[in-house]
């Protein structure tokens, strides 16, 4: 199940459509639970947020490619903006290609967190035409009394 509001918005940046954006395919993957990026057929650097044209090196010839699942937090904090009694936890992951992401983590609370955890992508889609991924830490388990305990480094 997943853990992201669901608030009324409209739908302002129409980018999913084919004659609207070159970025369409973002969006068809997200509808696929796929996490998907431009990487450049010259250079071979990774673009995010998808780009249809290379911000290395420009060129236009790109290639859709699926991000890595798997990364490490190296920066987190609580935010608050849209719902103050359930705040969110929000990251940035490098994920293990090297490629830099904000991302919410689910399923752990704000003392579970730590510079360098493992996280794994745990959900992909659209909300009401909003792009949303999620994260958990890797290696979760129930203790014997219940609690969660968190892996170690
Ligand atoms: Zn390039």
């Amino acid at each position: 199940m997943v853990e992201i509001a669901t608030r009324k918005q409209p739908n302002r940046y129409p980018w999913e459509n084919k004659k609207q954006s070159g970025i369409y395919r973002f969006f068809d993957g997200l509808e696929k639970g796929k996490l998907l990026s431009t990487k450049c057929k010259r250079c071979h650097h990774f673009n995010w947020p998808p780009m249809i044209v290379c911000t290395k090196c420009l060129s236009d010839q790109v290639l859709w490619r699926e991000l890595p699942k798997g990364g490490q937090i190296i920066a987190y904090s609580l935010s608050y903006i849209g719902n103050s009694q359930h705040p969110e936890l929000i990251c940035t992951i490098e994920l293990s290609n090297g490629l830099r992401m904000l991302g919410r983590i689910i399923g752990s609370k704000y003392k579970d967190l730590s510079y360098g955890l493992k996280v794994t992508r745990k959900n992909v889609g659209l909300v009401e035409g909003r792009p949303f991924w999620t994260y958990e830490l890797v290696g979760r388990s129930k203790s014997k009394e219940g609690k969660t305990v968190t892996q170690s480094r």
